[in-house]
This record gives C-alpha cells, structure tokens and sequence, in this order.
C-alpha cells in the first residue's frame, strides 16, 4: 500500500462561510498531503508501507507514528465533517446525557477541552471498552487509539485548521465546528468495531502480503526507528542566506532547546539569520 490522499466526500468551498475554501485547499491539500508524503518517504521499500495505518499508529514511534497518526486523524477529521448537517440523532443524544449530563453540558466540557490543549493537539469524543463515552485531549498527532478508545468525533485545533477563517481565535473556530459536524455518522461509528481491529490484519496473511516474516517487520520496525532518530540530527541549510540549523545546537535564542529535529520546529519558526520560513530550508548535504 503507498498511501494516497483520500478523497473528500464534498467540494472544497462546500463548508463556507464556516471553514473557507483557502483553509480546505491548505490544510486537505498541502498540510495532509505533506503527511502522506512524509509517511511514504518514511516507510518506502518496508513492511510498513504494507499494513493499515492503525499499525503504525499502535506500534511506531517518531517520525513514523507521527505522520501515520496525522494522516489517520486528518481523515477520520475531514470526513466527520459535512456540508449539510442533520439534527443529533437520539441514541447519540442518550449517550451523551448518560455521560455527560446533557448535550449542551457535553458540547461545554468539550470545547473547554479543545480550547485548553496546549500548542497543537487533537480533541476527541472516544468510547471505552466499556461502551462509556469520554472527552480526550491529545497534543500533536496523538490518538486515542493508543489508549485502547474508539475515536468517534475529533475536532483539529493545530492552528492551521484555523488562522486562515479565525487567525489566533480558536474559540470561535470550534464554535463553528459544531454546524458541521456529521452527528449521524458519528452515531453510526458506536456500532462499528473500533479501527484498531484492524491491527490484528498484522497476522501471517497481512505479512505474507508484504513478504515478511513477522520477525522480520520487527527488525524492520526497528531499524526504521533507528534512521528516523539518525535522520532527526539532519542539519538543514537556509538557501536564501547559507545560515545552518543544527538540531545538536537548536536555536536557543529563538526558544529552540537543543536536541531538537528540524521536523519538530514549529510552523512559524523563522530563519534567525534572515527571517524566512522553514519551507526556505534543505538538508544540508
Ligand atoms: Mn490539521
């Protein structure tokens, strides 16, 4: 499998005013497909790019869990939404009285969670193994998966779901997210079995599939971890004026701690010798 951008189930400008169609056209068009080619680059030529993205997200780590997570979180987000939302349907409703006290009471406690994650992060309405419901925060690309929940509804609140529409005011994004959520499918995601089902596709037929022994994609596993961790200490070079961020160094005077992957500067970090963004930037060879 080499993974693809999946489809969107409606048109690019289908969610104005409320998510505009320059938001769409970065966040679905650049800021996932970059995840995606990251995650192909990553996993090329191993049996990683053979298994469903529930895998990687249950056993990678590093570069690896954190493009596969935010492809699958990205998905899973795009296709909660709908351009022409029905009223919750009732069964949610009893759930989330049952939970949470009352609807309005989980939409309160759920934005107040989206609204208090620190940095980027993911905020999730999850299940239990026990058929409970639970309100989750995740910073970066984290994903209840892990915990053993089912993800049912997520709201995006890296900020590049939302500067374009609300610049800094992330209060009002989510705000807006509520008239597009798709209750109906999140409703129907109660019944079905939880993705990381699909994890136990890492059997001998899956791996057959990707023409590896299960010993074999352990060792692969790890060695990929291991060239992701020796990719991380990658020096990369400003091609506008030659200055040279090395991730042993960091950028302490731009709040860089040292140790830190040129992968994992923020978004809005700029070159400290002549300002230009992180896109201005290459491996240094
Ligand atoms: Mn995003």
């Amino acid at each position: 499998m080499i993974y693809t951008l999946p489809q969107l189930p409606y048109a690019h400008d289908a969610l104005e005013p409320r998510m505009s169609k320059e938001t769409i056209e970065y966040h679905y068009g650049k800021h996932l497909q970059t995840y995606i080619d990251n995650l192909n680059r990553l996993t090329e030529g191993t049996p990683f790019s053979e298994v469903p993205l529930e895998t990687l997200i249950l056993t990678a780590t590093g570069p690896v869990f954190n493009n596969a997570a935010q492809v699958w979180n990205h998905t899973f987000f795009f296709n909660t939404l709908t351009p022409a939302p029905e009223p919750m349907p009732l069964e949610l409703k009893d759930y989330l009285i049952r939970d949470f006290g009352s609807v309005e009471t989980f939409k309160e406690k759920f934005k107040k969670a989206a609204i208090e994650i620190f940095g980027s992060g993911w905020a999730w309405l999850a299940q239990d193994p026990s058929g409970r419901l639970h309100i989750i925060q995740e910073s970066n690309a984290g994903n209840p998966l892990r915990a053993g929940y089912k993800p049912l509804m997520t709201i995006d609140v890296w900020e590049h779901a939302y500067y374009i529409d609300y610049r800094n005011k992330r209060a009002a994004y989510v705000d807006s997210c509520w008239d597009l959520i798709d209750w109906k499918k999140v409703t129907e995601r109660l019944h079905e079995p939880s993705p990381a089902a699909r994890v136990a596709d890492l059997s001998e037929e899956t791996i057959v599939v990707g023409k590896a022994s299960k010993e074999e994609v352990k060792e692969m596993i790890e060695e990929t971890i291991e060239e992701d961790e020796e990719a991380s200490m990658q020096r990369y070079v400003c091609i506008i004026c030659g200055w040279v961020y090395d991730p042993e160094e960091g950028d302490p005077e731009g709040g860089i701690a040292p140790g830190t992957p040129f992968e994992d500067l923020p978004d809005d970090w700029t070159c400290p010798a002549c300002g230009v963004g992180k896109e201005h930037f290459e491996p240094e060879r």
